[in-house]
């Protein structure tokens, strides 16, 4: 079901749907949702996730529900340029 989105409220474009990553982040852990809808302005590239949308993010992440995967992030310390 797609959404209605009101106009974007930085520069007042249009907002649509997309499908796309979503990063989450609860009790210090991250997750990663796939293929979440969210409103993305085609004009500046706001996003807009609907409060019931990020709702059941919550939900499935507090619910400690099995992952489809899960993959290693690397992580590294912010290193300055030698030049
Ligand atoms: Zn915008």
């Amino acid at each position: 079901m797609v959404e209605k989105y009101s106009d974007c409220l930085f520069c007042g474009g249009t907002v649509e749907e997309q499908l796309i990553h979503r990063e989450f982040r609860w009790q210090g852990q991250l997750f990663i949702f796939e293929d979440v809808p969210i409103g993305v302005c085609s004009q500046c590239g706001e996003k807009v996730i609907k409060p019931k949308v990020a709702k059941a993010l919550d939900r499935i992440v507090q619910a400690k529900k099995k992952p489809k995967k899960t993959i290693k992030v690397p992580v590294y310390s912010y290193e300055p340029n030698g030049d």
